[in-house]
């Protein structure tokens, strides 16, 4: 694999291709907002350039990507799928979009996603949910459901998501793609509106492991804008997408299956996949070994209680004063009472209400306190197996394939889907998800975990899988 495929991807195709899906009652609903114009303007002028000039050797040169409607971008909205936003127009630009456009990538629309990337279905869209391409009666996933549907579907090859517990994970796993989401502080999240600071990522949806591994190259590294951001170096990941030898590629790699991710909540056919996949690691020359994460049950309690908190913090801001959309009302408190009710859908309420409760005096001991102690035990059991000679965690991304659309009617019972993708969050290690197989024709996400900033890792082992898979005609 190399750059040459993703570059022989077009912006006309693209448009093509979204005019064939994107619209109408059966649609995708995939994007918020699109530029045609302008993107087949600088298509059209990449494509005039002399062939040596720089812009066109560039790695994404002429390549249409897709950004999630959270990541701000300069002239078209970023309304994070929500209301109280609607038509908002950033003054600045997310570092990740600008580092994609500086390696040539063309920006051809904003994906759909859950109000705020609260949920896990891309229903909780104020503008309607967007649609599986395998399966256009059921969800992408969600919260980045828009841009897995835009890969999917084949408009885009590569786009930009984000993640605060699995939104670009599960809906990879959803829509039959491949999603990563890095180490924390390895990509810059300034431009990123934020959920829960402490947990949210930018992430990459691509259609193979390498070019999801080029595209987390490009947006990483340091940003003087983000604080968190990591100042190490980015290694070559792409090089790491590589497969070399193709006997035993994986010889010397020790993959742990943690036992707490394979229990009964596991659909059996999922489980099934996940093992002809630990299988096959073996036989491309992996030692695969049972480990223990024994805080693991406690990790979507825990992630109930922080990410509602910081979000209540977080979601302050949209006052009706200093962002977005207005209510007018006779006094400043009714303003705000009117704005924010009218503004926001009911998961984003309900969640607002959580975080303050939880952060309230009284409480905040008894719930924000103590789930910031058990994330500290959560990522403590991760670096424990790590340092034990475990290199990659396999394990099922979600529980179940693509689900109906409106078939998960309780916000308890959405809130499970993100099961085996919270951890990876609150412990801050890269994680992403790929193709492993089929379950009634709805594709099956098996997951991949590392070390903090070992990426690199990450990425050789899941091309080996994919190598393997793909050789075998299996996923
Ligand atoms: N589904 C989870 C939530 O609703 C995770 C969303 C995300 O990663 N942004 O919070």
């Amino acid at each position: 694999m190399s750059v040459e495929s993703l570059k022989a991807h077009s912006v006309k195709a693209a448009w093509l291709q979204y005019d064939a899906v994107d619209a109408g009652p059966t649609g995708l609903n995939a994007f918020l907002s699109v530029d045609r114009e302008g993107s087949l303007t600088a298509a059209a002028s990449i494509a005039a350039t002399p062939h040596t000039t720089a812009s066109l050797t560039a790695d994404l040169a002429g390549v249409p990507v897709a950004i999630k409607d959270n990541l701000a971008t300069l002239t078209l909205p970023t309304t994070c799928g929500s209301r109280i936003l609607e038509g908002y127009v950033s003054p600045y630009e997310a570092t990740a979009v600008r580092k994609l456009r500086e390696a040539g990538a063309i920006v051809i629309g904003k994906t759909n996603m859950d109000e705020f990337a609260m949920g896990s279905s891309t229903e909780n869209s104020a503008y309607g949910p967007t649609r599986n391409p395998v399966d256009r009666s059921r969800v992408p996933g969600g919260s980045s459901g828009g841009s897995a549907a835009a890969v999917a579907s084949g408009v885009v090859r590569l786009a930009l998501g984000s993640e605060t517990g699995g939104s670009v994970r599960q809906p990879a796993a959803f829509c039959g793609i491949v999603g990563v989401k890095p180490t924390y502080g390895r990509v810059s999240r300034f431009g990123l509106v934020a959920y829960a600071s402490s947990l949210d990522h930018v992430g990459v949806f691509a259609q193979n492991v390498f070019d999801a591994a080029l595209g987390v190259e490009l947006i990483a590294g340091h940003d003087p804008y983000d604080a968190t951001c990591s100042e190490r170096p980015v290694p070559a990941l792409r090089q790491s997408a590589v497969v070399t030898d193709h006997a035993q590629p994986l010889a010397g790699l020790v993959v742990g299956r943690p036992v707490e991710y394979f229990t009964d909540a596991l659909d059996p056919r999922i489980h099934a996949h996940c093992d002809a996949s630990l299988e096959r690691l073996r036989a491309l020359g992996a030692v695969v070994r049972d480990v223990s994460l024994p805080h693991t049950s406690l990790a979507i309690p825990v992630y109930y209680v922080l990410a509602p908190a910081e979000a209540s913090s977080n979601l302050a801001r949209y006052d009706g004063v200093r962002y977005g959309q207005r209510r007018s009302a006779d006094g400043l408190r009714e303003m705000y009472e009117r704005t924010r009710t009218g503004g926001f859908g009911a998961e984003v309420t309900r969640r607002i209400l959580l975080g303050t409760y939880v952060l309230s005096a009284g409480y905040y001991d008894a719930y924000y306190r103590r789930a910031q102690t058990v994330r500290e035990l959560i990522t403590q059991d991760f670096e424990r197996v790590f340092a034990d000679g475990v290199h990659v965690l396999f394990t099922p991304t979600a529980p179940t394939p693509a689900f109906r659309i409106g078939e998960v009617s309780d916000p308890y019972d959405m809130y499970l889907s993100d099961i085996y993708t919270v951890t990876a969050n609150l412990a801050g290690i890269p994680a992403m998800s790929q193709p492993i197989g089929l379950v009634d024709g709805l594709p099956v996400g098996g997951q991949f975990m590392a070390a903090r900033f070992d990426e690199a890792t990450m990425f050789k082992a899941a091309a080996a899988l994919e190598y393997a898979l793909t050789a075998e005609g299996g996923a």
